[in-house]
C-alpha cells in the first residue's frame, strides 16, 4: 500500500489499490463540470489529468487574451456556482454526455437552468407606486 495525496479532492489514496479516477471532474478555473476527456493528460496528478479544462488551459496560453479570460472564467464561475446553489447537479448520461438535472430531478438546459435561477432569486420586486395626484 503506498499513499499519495490527490490534489484534486484533497483526500489520501492507495495507488496500489487501482487507478483514482475522477469523471465527470469540475474544472477548478472555470467551474464546469466535464467529462474527464475534457482534461488534457498530466502524468503527474494522480487522476492522470489536469485538473483545469482544454479551454481554460489554452485560454491561460493565449497571453493576449489574458484579460477576456479571468473575467471569462470568472462569469462563468459565478454562474456554476450559483447554479449547484440551487441544487443543480450534473450526471452522466446513458451515452457518456453530461446532463445537467434540476432540484427536482428533470433534465434540463444550462442556459434555461440560468433563467430558472434567476426567477427564483431574491431580486426585490417592483413596487407599482401610484402618483400622488390620484388621490
Ligand atoms: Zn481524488
Ligand atoms: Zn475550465
Amino acid at each position: 500500500m503506498r499513499l499519495r495525496r490527490c490534489t484534486y479532492c484533497e483526500s489520501q489514496v492507495d495507488v496500489d489499490a487501482g487507478p483514482h479516477i475522477h469523471d465527470p471532474k469540475e474544472c477548478q478555473d472555470c467551474g464546469d463540470v466535464l467529462l474527464a476527456s475534457s482534461f488534457p493528460r498530466h502524468p503527474s496528478s494522480l487522476d492522470g489529468r489536469r485538473h483545469q479544462c482544454a479551454r481554460c488551459i489554452r485560454l491561460a496560453r493565449d497571453v493576449e487574451a489574458v484579460q477576456e479570460h479571468v473575467l471569462d472564467q470568472g462569469e462563468r464561475k459565478r454562474e456554476n456556482d450559483l447554479l449547484r446553489e440551487h441544487g443543480y447537479a450534473w450526471r452522466i448520461g446513458k451515452d457518456r454526455d453530461l446532463i445537467l438535472l434540476s432540484p427536482s430531478g428533470t433534465w434540463v438546459d444550462r442556459s434555461r437552468a440560468l433563467i430558472e435561477v434567476g426567477e427564483r432569486s431574491d431580486e426585490p420586486q417592483w413596487v407599482e407606486t401610484h402618483p400622488l395626484d390620484e388621490w
